[in-house]
């Protein structure tokens, strides 16, 4: 099996986390999972993948902060149609729309919709991947995909998707641990971000700028932080 990101098969072994080797790609630096689990590992992980009632009940101060995050976000967006993959309960979703968008929410998790859909009806959710809701053809002008590309065993096809579902100028907001942050342990695998097969694949800048380039969306902006999480403002440019 090749590296996810590079393609490539030259790799250093970083030890191992709940039974799951991981390897360091010599080609791209991208950390991961190897062999990576199969579809049926994570089908079965994600049947029984909870919904944080605590992040339900403190739903107006989540979408606060996320207004504050998507504010400066969407004002680089051409037009107001929002999407946010990975939505769970919602909350991006109505904060988007209360910034004055036109706003979707896409999650595999069929709980998840249902709860959005009840708490903020006034939104469109739909259960599902990203690569089955691409083929539908909508494009949109601002995408938000917080914390999920860590979870996907094959990101190539999840990208190009991603593509899909980007018009040509629209912006994106994608959040992703930042396995080439300083704070990050020598022992990688003791790093609380390592938690397969929740988390099985390891960015950091330069192997997330090399996978979302060969699908023509530029990083413009990386957020500095001191803790080790990748914030990326990025584009559709072709
Ligand atoms: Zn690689």
């Amino acid at each position: 099996m090749t590296c996810p990101v590079c393609r490539g098969n030259d790799f250093t072994e970083l030890g191992e986390k709940n039974n799951f080797p991981l390897v360091l790609c010599r080609g791209c630096t991208q950390r991961f999972v190897h062999p990576m689990p199969s579809a049926q590992v994570i089908d079965d992980y994600y049947a029984k993948y909870w919904i944080n009632t605590k992040n339900i009940r403190n739903g107006d101060k989540k979408i606060r902060k996320l207004k504050s995050i998507l504010a400066p976000v969407l004002r680089r967006a051409p037009g107001k149609t929002f999407l946010d993959i990975g939505c769970n309960t919602g909350f991006g979703v109505e904060a988007a729309r209360r910034l004055g968008h036109e706003a979707t929410g896409i999650d595999l998790s069929a709980e998840a919709i249902e709860i959005a859909e009840r708490l903020y009806p006034r939104n469109t959710f739909i259960a599902g991947t990203a690569q089955d809701f691409a083929q539908r053809g909508r494009q949109y002008d601002a995408v938000l995909c917080r914390e999920v590309i860590e979870h996907m065993p094959e990101v190539h096809s999840f990208v190009a998707a991603l593509k899909t579902l980007m018009k040509v100028g629209g912006v994106l907001w994608l959040t992703t641990p930042d396995a080439g942050h300083f704070r990050v342990p020598k022992d990688f695998p003791s790093w609380k971000e390592v938690i397969p097969p929740e988390h099985v694949s390891f960015f950091n800048i330069d192997s997330l700028r090399r996978l979302l380039g060969e699908y023509g969306i530029e990083i413009l902006h990386k957020t500095l932080l001191w803790k080790p999480s990748l914030r990326v403002l990025a584009r559709r440019v072709s």
